[in-house]
């Protein structure tokens, strides 16, 4: 067997990366900046962005909707371009009822999406819509986190968020 020795490869050298200067944030302007793409918490609506952009439009229009599969009459949250049980895209648009109640919920003292950390304290929760099958994940609005009890009644209500963009929240307003 031989033992030849292979060729030396060269060592790569590395040049050491000049660190760029940070800019130190500002804390008031931290609502109105424009968010890194995968820290935006609101999701992209315009037609060109999602073919859910109804969803969107809609809730500007004040109405919160969703899609139901036409085949199966299968209410599908979030709204869906396709029906995940029987893979049809024939699907309608649904106003979703303005009522529920709260399955569950928690208070954000920390840690909140980027955007939010000036809300902090915040509620976020589970709430079962009056008369339909739909369990909805969102923040809940209008009283202190200390004061919301399970089983209690909320709104549905679509919001603008200050840039143009709208989204859903829940409002406890009784
Ligand atoms: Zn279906």
């Amino acid at each position: 067997m031989s033992a030849e020795a292979r060729p030396r490869r060269p060592t790569p050298t590395l040049a050491a990366p000049t660190p760029e200067p940070v800019p130190s944030p500002d804390p008031t302007s931290r609502p109105r900046e424009k968010k890194p793409f995968l820290l935006d918490f609101f999701p992209l609506e315009t037609a060109d962005q999602t073919r859910l952009s109804r969803f969107f439009e809609r809730l500007k229009e004040g109405r919160v909707s969703t899609t139901r599969c036409v085949q199966e009459g299968v209410l599908l949250w979030p709204p869906r371009t396709a029906c995940p049980g029987c893979h049809t895209e024939d699907v309608d648009w649904v106003d979703l009822p303005e009522r529920g109640r709260i399955y569950a919920f928690s208070a954000v003292l920390g840690g909140a999406p980027l955007g939010m950390e000036s809300d902090v304290p915040f509620a976020v929760g589970l709430v079962d819509l009056d008369g339909v099958p739909l369990r909805l994940f969102g923040r809940i609005e209008g009283r202190a986190w200390t004061e919301l009890r399970i089983g209690q009644s909320v709104r549905l209500e679509s919001f603008d968020i200050g840039d143009g963009r709208w989204f859903y929240r829940f409002r406890a307003d009784d």
